[in-house]
């Protein structure tokens, strides 16, 4: 355990319900032990990014205060999205379709790069399906990497 975070999460579904799978996962991140959710975004439709052809994504955004490591966290996000039938990493497509995906953007300003988990999420910043929810509830965060606000990122994206 360390002191209290706050976390930014991203949060997608393009199988099943997607409404549904966004909204329990939401509920669910606040259920986590030792966390609270302290805002969620809006969810906002959006075209696949990538090689695979598949279907638009609903997307939004958390922030959750924490005392889990981001270790930790990482595991009960990877739980939850289990819960959802997600596939096991390793007989599902890379960045195929999937009932929901939570990945961790920001923990507090750290910093962290080890096997399967790096922090903040090395894609983040080019993706305005992360930015765009994000900017809703967390638009003045500063990128610890590379010293700009969410806001600012999302109109670098767009530009
Ligand atoms: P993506 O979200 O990029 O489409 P996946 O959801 O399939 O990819 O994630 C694959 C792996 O990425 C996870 O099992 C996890 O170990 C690793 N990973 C690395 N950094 C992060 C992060 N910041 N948040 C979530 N997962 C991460
Ligand atoms: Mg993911």
């Amino acid at each position: 355990m360390t002191g209290t975070v706050n976390v930014c999460i991203a949060m997608g579904s393009n199988m099943g319900d997607r409404l549904k799978h966004l909204q329990m996962a939401s509920e669910q991140l606040g259920d986590l032990p030792d966390t609270t959710l302290t805002a969620c975004s809006q969810w906002l439709e959006t075209d696949p990014v990538g090689p695979i052809e598949q279907g638009a994504f609903l997307n939004g955004a958390a922030v959750i205060q924490t005392k889990l490591s981001a270790g930790d966290l990482l595991a009960k996000l990877n739980a939850i999205e289990h819960e959802h039938g997600r596939q096991d990493q390793a007989t599902r497509v890379k960045w195929g379709p999937r009932p929901l995906d939570l990945d961790i953007i920001f923990y507090g300003d750290q910093i962290i790069d080890q096997p399967g988990l790096i922090v903040p999420h090395p894609l983040m910043h080019e993706r305005s399906f992360v930015l765009q929810p994000l900017s809703e509830i967390a638009s003045d965060w500063v990128h610890p990497k590379l010293g700009l606000t969410v806001k600012q990122l999302l109109a670098n994206v767009k530009s």
